[in-house]
């Protein structure tokens, strides 16, 4: 069965990327990015154990949500639209990975405290600066961080980014420990433990590991190659 042998692989490079870290053992999650294929694969993830899973786009979430087992979690790890968020709450997902802005974090604070709940999220980091890119720089992050922290109804877990590709794996070693050292900085000033850092993907996800991720985003290296035909 090729998606649980791969599963298997995944946790056992982890479990090894943690010990040469000399990190806790289990102390990373493993996100299975289940975007663009179907619930017989996914099911197929569940069978090996797999419960956390990411999604994208919030339609296809909708459509996966309710024909998986219940017991799964489901995390958003795409840009949200902001008038994407209520649905998003409403469905259930339980962590919003890419909050990339202090407008749609006041956004999903207001429809949060509407619902009466108190949504977790991850604020997602430009670590290399590239002007296209989605999220906050670490500038701007240590600038509006005073008035991130005072939004109600939030919940915020840590950081998560999504580096420029890379050659290798290695490449990608200076925007993890970029990450990791913005969140020492940020978790210093308080009042939040930031306890989460997401990155790392197929390609990538033993060196985050080594820098200190405590969610790999991984996709390709479990369900195979994605056709966006
Ligand atoms: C698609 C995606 C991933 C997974 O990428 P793979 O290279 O298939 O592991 C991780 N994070 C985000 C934000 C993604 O969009």
């Amino acid at each position: 069965m090729y998606i649980q042998d791969q599963l298997q692989e995944i946790r056992a490079n982890i479990a090894a990327a943690e010990k040469r870290a000399g990190r806790t053992p289990g102390s990373t999650t493993l996100l299975a990015v289940s975007k663009t294929f179907p619930v017989s694969d996914i099911m197929q993830a569940y069978a090996d154990g797999q419960r956390l899973f990411g999604e994208n786009r919030l339609q296809e979430a909708l459509e996966k949500i309710p024909a998986m087992p219940t017991d799964c979690e489901w995390h958003i790890i795409g840009p949200l639209q902001r008038n994407k968020v209520r649905k998003t709450l409403e469905a259930g997902v339980t962590l919003l990975q890419a909050v990339d802005s202090s407008k749609l974090a006041a956004a999903i604070s207001r429809i949060a405290g509407e619902l009466g709940i108190t949504a977790r999220i991850l604020l997602e980091v430009n670590v290399d600066g590239e002007e296209s890119k989605h999220g906050f720089t670490p500038d701007g992050l240590q600038e509006e961080w005073d008035a991130l922290v005072a939004l109600p109804n939030l919940d915020i877990r840590g950081l998560m980014c999504i580096p420029a590709p890379t050659a290798t794996a290695e490449g990608a070693r200076p925007a993890f420990v970029h990450l990791r050292r913005l969140a020492e900085e940020l978790r210093a000033r308080g009042p939040l433990p930031l306890p989460e850092l997401s990155m790392g993907m197929s390609h990538d996800y033993t060196v985050a590991v080594e820098e200190g991720a405590t969610i790999v985003r991984v996709g390709s290296a479990i369900f195979g190659k994605r056709d966006y035909a």
